[in-house]
């Protein structure tokens, strides 16, 4: 079985909780190489992050790797950050840029995701695994594909040691994406991001924001599905799962799943990956 791991998010209430608790019981079963949990750029998870990192680790035993995104942060509170991590054993950091909420005007010490993964190397060299993002369609505010791929390779340069896509649903353009960047001479692994289907209305919205393109036919085979919510779940765990063999039968070095903290999307995908 390839290597793959598992995306959360940090819960804020106890409802929510429960559900992480939940769901990470669950997918531990699956072997998770690591899992990790994201950060509200800005700072609005600065303290829920660090604490489902820690339960995550202690209550879960997982090797949990905190998203740490730095525009709207300053040195000192980002240091004091991945102090806390080192502290709770972390030994992988995902480091991004983000996306400030809006309206928030402040836009922090770092400007790209290259800076902090400079800051991170300069003062704890080689103590963290640095994964950073990086998008098989184009990240929505580059220039362009070429520029994209570029601003991809100095994150690299700076001392990443592998990257995660965005998610998307055209296995050619992770091909494509990943002969490119080879020669460019980008030589760290890249797993792709897989994003199960569980709610196609909010995926879509979602996917508008960040530069993910839905295929149309995925679309209108939803729509024809209407209200059968069997056939719409079978039908997206097919058509994941189908994507993911075919990213590992052509080199693809792990799966890492975007869980949205629900288990059955993901596991009704890796169950037909066996
Ligand atoms: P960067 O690599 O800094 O790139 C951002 C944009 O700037 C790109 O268009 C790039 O081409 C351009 N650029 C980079 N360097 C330069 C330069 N020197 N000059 C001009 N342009 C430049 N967001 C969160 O807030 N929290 C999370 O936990 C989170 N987790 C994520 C996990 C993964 C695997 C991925 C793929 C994304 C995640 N995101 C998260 C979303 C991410 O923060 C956004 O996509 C954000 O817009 C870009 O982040 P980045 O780290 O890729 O930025």
């Amino acid at each position: 079985m390839t290597k793959i791991s598992f995306e959360f998010y940090p819960p804020k209430t106890d409802e929510q909780r429960a559900q992480l608790d939940k769901t990470a019981a669950k997918l531990k079963t699956r072997n998770p190489e690591y899992v990790s949990c994201t950060f509200g750029a800005g700072g609005s998870t600065l303290s829920y992050t660090p604490e489902t990192v820690e339960r995550l680790h202690q209550t879960h035993g997982l090797d949990a790797a905190p998203h740490l995104s730095c525009v709207g942060g300053t040195r000192a509170e980002l240091g004091e950050l991945i102090e806390r991590y080192k502290a709770m054993g972390c030994r992988r950091i995902v480091a991004l840029r983000g996306d400030l909420p809006s309206g928030m005007g402040h836009a922090g010490e770092f400007r790209y995701a290259t800076d902090l993964v400079e800051f991170i190397r300069r003062e704890h060299d080689g103590f963290f695994h640095i994964e950073v993002g990086c998008y098989p369609e184009c990240h929505p505010q580059s220039e362009d594909a070429l520029a994209d791929l570029r601003h991809f390779k100095a994150k690299v340069d700076a001392g990443a040691d592998g990257a995660i896509t965005q998610y998307f649903y055209n296995a050619d353009a992770y091909f494509r994406f990943v002969d490119d960047a080879r020669r460019l001479g980008i030589d760290v692994p890249i797993v792709p991001g897989i994003m199960p289907i569980s709610n196609f209305s909010q995926l879509k919205r979602f996917s508008d924001a960040c530069g993910a393109e839905i295929p149309r036919w995925i679309g209108k085979r939803m729509q024809a599905y209407g209200d059968d919510v069997e056939a719409i779940r079978e039908f997206a765990a097919d058509l994941v799962a189908t994507m993911c063999r075919r990213l590992v039968e052509g080199g693809a070095p792990g799966l890492h799943f975007y869980t949205l903290n629900l288990s059955k999307p993901t596991l009704s995908v890796i169950a037909r990956l066996a």
